[in-house]
């Protein structure tokens, strides 16, 4: 079976790790991180819970990027800074490209073939760096946000009306902020559209909370953010990998006139395969989703100018 490494060994490095050992999808999962012990403790630990939660996988911890990295099939990165006190946007920008940077050189030297998913914030950004330093083709590197977005937009549908969330779906393009777009149209349950059961102003308020989603969690969790979601939602997009299963999902791309856009990584609809995004989806949008992505679009587009500079 396949190795996946996680970069990052943090709250959503650790949970993803857990939840791809207790899928039973990979014989080998193994933590990157910077922190001497933590990917070993943590390795350990979960291993620990193996005879438990019957699973065999082979969980490691390293602190040294290039082996851990080394023959991946699928590599998820999740390392990066919060912001401290004293730093601005741009210091804590300019930290993360270093991570992601550096992590991605080991990735192209080590595991040339594998598929990269990106996690770390800014995360259209960060996949477009990840994208440039890796050289691989755009097949080959997506970022989760619209699953992750996707997923809270189903929660609070599900809420709203009283149904099971496996009867919903959800889509959500654009970036991974609060320029995203969720698209009521393409929302439904069982087949039915959201806009034929709720009411505009239930599909605002959802809307709203849904591009709010990840602030909503860091108000309440005070220190952090969010990470039971992300990694469930990060371990989609493995199994997708992994089993070649085909989802069609929201993930972040390199767009090449998609959309009208190219040079950009942005939220669109993919299927995910084995060897990565089989097929860009372009939805037809009405002329008032299409001018939301745009904006949205615009917003990623001054992120990447941002750090196009500073990668040289
Ligand atoms: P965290 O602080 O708990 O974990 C980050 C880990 O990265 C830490 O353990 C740190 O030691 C490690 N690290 C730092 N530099 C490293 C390096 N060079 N190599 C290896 N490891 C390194 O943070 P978290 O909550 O796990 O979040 C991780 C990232 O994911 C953040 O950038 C966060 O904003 C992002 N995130 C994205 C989404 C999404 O939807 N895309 C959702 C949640 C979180």
């Amino acid at each position: 079976m396949a190795k996946v490494a996680v970069i990052g060994g943090g709250n959503v490095g650790a949970t993803l790790a857990h939840v791809l050992a207790q899928g039973d999808v990979a014989s080998t999962v193994t933590l990157v991180d910077v922190v001497e012990g933590l990917p070993q403790g943590k390795a350990l630990d979960m291993r620990e819970a193996g005879p438990i939660q019957d699973f065999d996988c082979a969980v490691t911890g390293t602190n040294d990027a290039a082996a851990g990295v080394a023959g991946a099939d699928v590599v998820v990165m999740t390392a990066g800074l919060a912001r401290k006190p004293g730093m601005d946007r741009m210091d804590l920008l300019k930290k993360n490209l270093d991570i992601v940077a550096g992590a991605m050189r080991a990735v192209k030297e080590k595991a040339p073939d594998a598929v990269v998913v990106m996690v770390t914030n800014p995360l259209d950004v960060m996949t477009w760096v990840a994208l440039r330093v890796t050289g691989f083709p755009r097949e080959r590197v997506v970022g989760m946000a619209g699953v992750l977005d996707s997923a809270r937009m189903r929660a609070f549908i599900a809420m709203e009306l009283g149904v099971s969330v496996v009867d919903v779906s959800a889509m959500v393009l654009g970036g991974h902020g609060d320029t995203m777009v969720p698209l009521p149209r393409y929302s439904t349950v069982n087949g039915v559209p959201i806009t034929e059961l709720l009411p505009a102003e239930a599909i605002d308020r959802i809307s709203n909370r849904t591009r709010a989603g990840g602030a909503e969690i860091v108000n309440l969790l005070k220190t952090g953010s969010a990470y039971y979601a992300p990694a469930t939602c990060s371990a989609q997009m493995v199994e997708a990998v992994l089993k070649d299963r085909g989802h069609l999902l929201p993930a972040c791309v390199a767009l090449e006139g998609e959309y009208g856009e190219r040079d950009i990584c942005l939220g669109v609809p993919v299927i995910l395969g084995s060897r990565g995004v089989r097929k860009v989806v372009e939805l037809r949008l009405t002329e008032s989703e299409k001018a939301i992505l745009k904006k949205s679009a615009d917003s990623v587009r001054k992120g990447i100018e941002e750090v196009r500079g500073l990668l040289g």
